[in-house]
């Protein structure tokens, strides 16, 4: 069977046409990746075009004196017609690669990888360095992305601005939040001991020693990864990159600026907190979630402004560590968009634990006083709603694309007003090669999702066949409780009028809930009437970002409620209040007392 596959010229840089000045092979004549094809000639230079697959010339499109424009087709190779001992399927290699990694070292097997594309990327001519595939950004989208593709044969530069790999999630994020979280937790366990007649002393908080805490777990993360990208001969390069092409991308570190040439290019550069104009920006008492979780001091009393999941999650850090936290939200209540009933339990702990609770309100300006931060406040309806004066303040108010930052548009690729990227299910942006992956592509905003966007990105790219396509992307506030869902959401049920049932289990009625003090959660279950298939499902209470992997795995399964209510789990379990929810909905729980529905 023939594998006939047109070679075409690739785009050769600031010149419209070439003329061809050597014909360098013959119809049947057998090619491997970098053997030259052909030689080009512009007023500027000439240049020889490579070939970047194995096979067997079966015509040549071109003679010498011909006139020849990028896309110009070249020849026809049949790439089933290789000789025996090559690799039909080798993964194209450039010719201008000068990461001294042969494709052998590389485990060349990335399959189907368009030849015209392979071949564009020789048009980097002039680049430092050229790669299969670049990727934008470290975060665990960019490095996952980076890894897989290496993973699949392709020869990757990973690019990153700061020193270290993991982005935002390991070094500034959901890592040292969740290590400082932890501690937030044991200071308030030890707290509430008391009630069951163990009393612990007040805590003595050695601030360097849990920063120092906080940043091994950073460096143990980080330096891990630097060590996977090693051993798959992924290549790091620190910097700011910014395209200058459709296959050309600058680097720039410390004034030093390298030009580089891709076949592929993968954008992971993530998000950055928004900033409310007019705000004090450089007192450094006024900090975004980075500047919170660098843990300078613990502030007496302390504003956060955006009721969101960065602004409770680091407001319970601060709290157990002994700060008066005050939260102001825009909205009327915290956490918009998840469901009420999720968020109850949380907000009745935190008003009791929280100086104050703000909602319906705005910060309108603050001044940076000697003695601290002075904030004003806005109602909702306009109306002047005081000030009082804080030793910090975190602002948390959502994070905004990185998207406009990168010359995205000398690449062609098309980045909305707001700095997102469109993408389609393979990840794939307005121009074939170059694709989006994680925050930069739109909400949510979770590491979760980039990971396995970027897992879907480096498959496409190296020529497999994969989409992403996930029923849900589960959600979790890692508060105290932790509030998780997944799937349908009440909120969105009733906003797009989608029929469902629902049924709670509370967890006052679990043995174990009760048996760890927490009986303020609650686990509940959203169906379809019909089918009684698993549409959405939520859990606040002690590690309910744990439990919520249940229900989804339920939803992609396609599970029904009795799939679930018949799954024995584990007594005294919290996972079991999955289980009871989904019993109260099939009629069949004992834990609780349900009226018959008449
Ligand atoms: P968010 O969108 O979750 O919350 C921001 C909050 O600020 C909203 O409630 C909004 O109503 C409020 N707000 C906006 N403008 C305001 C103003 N002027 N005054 C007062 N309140 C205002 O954003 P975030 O908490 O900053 O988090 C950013 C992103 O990071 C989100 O996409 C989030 O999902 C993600 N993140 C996720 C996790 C996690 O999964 N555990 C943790 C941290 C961050």
């Amino acid at each position: 069977m023939s594998d006939l596959q047109t070679i075409e010229l690739p785009d050769v840089g600031d010149v419209e046409e070439v003329e061809v000045i050597e014909v360098l092979i013959a119809e049947g004549d057998s090619i491997v990746p970098e053997q030259s094809l052909i030689t080009v000639e512009s007023d500027k230079a000439s240049m020889e075009i490579p070939a970047s697959i194995t096979g067997t010339v079966t015509s040549v499109l071109v003679k010498t004196g011909d006139k020849v424009s990028k896309g110009t087709p070249i020849l026809v190779v049949d790439a089933a017609g290789a000789p025996a001992d090559s690799t039909a399927d080798a993964p194209a290699e450039t010719a201008a690669d000068s990461t001294g990694t042969s494709p052998a070292d590389n485990n060349s097997a990335a399959t189907g990888m368009a030849l015209n594309e392979a071949a564009q990327a020789t048009s980097a001519s002039d680049a430092d360095e050229s790669y299969q595939l670049v990727v934008i950004g470290a975060g665990p989208g960019g490095y996952t992305a980076a890894f897989r593709a290496a993973d699949l044969g392709m020869n990757v530069l990973l690019i990153e601005r700061y020193p270290n790999l993991g982005g935002v999630c390991l070094n500034v994020g959901c890592i040292p939040s969740k290590a400082l979280l932890h501690t937030a937790q044991i200071i308030n366990e030890t707290q509430e001991m008391a009630e069951h007649g163990v009393t612990f002393g007040k805590p003595e908080i050695d601030i360097n020693k849990l920063r120092g805490f906080k940043e091994n777990v950073i460096g143990q993360l980080t330096g891990g990864l630097a060590g996977l990208a090693k051993q798959r001969k992924v290549t790091v390069a620190h910097g700011i990159a910014k395209f200058s092409g459709s296959n050309t991308l600058t680097i720039e570190d410390n004034g030093q600026q390298k030009t580089i040439g891709f076949e592929k290019a993968i954008i992971a550069a993530g998000s950055q907190s928004v900033r409310i104009p007019g705000l004090p920006y450089d007192d450094d008492r006024l900090m975004d979630s980075t500047g919170a979780l660098e843990l300078a001091d613990i502030p007496k009393r302390m504003l956060i402004i955006g009721g969101g999941i960065i602004g409770l999650e680091m407001g319970c850090v601060y709290d157990a560590l002994g700060s008066k936290v005050s939260v102001v939200e825009l909205s009327d209540e915290l956490m918009p968009g998840a469901d009420r009933d999720l968020v109850r339990p949380l907000e009745r702990r935190l008003k009791k634990r929280f100086e104050n609770i703000l909602l319906g309100t705005k910060v309108s300006g603050i001044e940076a006083l000697k003695k601290g931060l002075k904030a004003t406040f806005t109602a909702a309806n306009g109306d002047e709603a005081g000030t009082e004066t804080y030793d910090r303040i975190l602002l948390a108010v959502g994070r905004s694309p990185n998207g406009n930052k990168l010359d995205a548009e000398k690449a062609g690729v098309l980045v909305d007003e707001r700095g997102f990227i469109s993408v389609d299910k393979q990840q794939k942006t307005n121009v074939d090669h170059i694709f989006a992956i994680g925050d930069i592509v739109g909400q949510p905003m979770l590491a979760h999702k980039a990971t396995h966007e970027g897992k879907t990105a480096a498959e496409v790219a190296a020529g497999h066949k994969a989409w992403f396509d996930p029923l849900t992307i589960p959600s979790v506030a890692y508060t105290d409780p932790e509030v998780a869902w997944m799937g349908l959401t009440e909120t969105d049920a009733k906003a797009q009028s989608i029929p469902y049932e629902k049924a709670s289990f509370p967890w006052a009625a679990s043995g174990r809930a009760l048996s760890i003090a927490r009986s303020e959660g609650v686990t509940k279950v959203l169906y379809d009437p019909e089918t009684k298939r698993i549409l959405g499902a939520g859990m606040t209470g002690p590690s309910a970002g744990e439990l919520i992997a249940e229900a989804v795995l339920a939803l992609e399964m396609g599970a029904d409620i009795e799939d679930i209510s018949l799954t024995v789990h584990p007594h005294p379990t919290l996972s079991e209040t999955f289980n009871f929810a989904t019993e109260v909905a099939a009629g069949t729980c004992t834990d609780i007392y349900v009226p018959k529905k008449s």
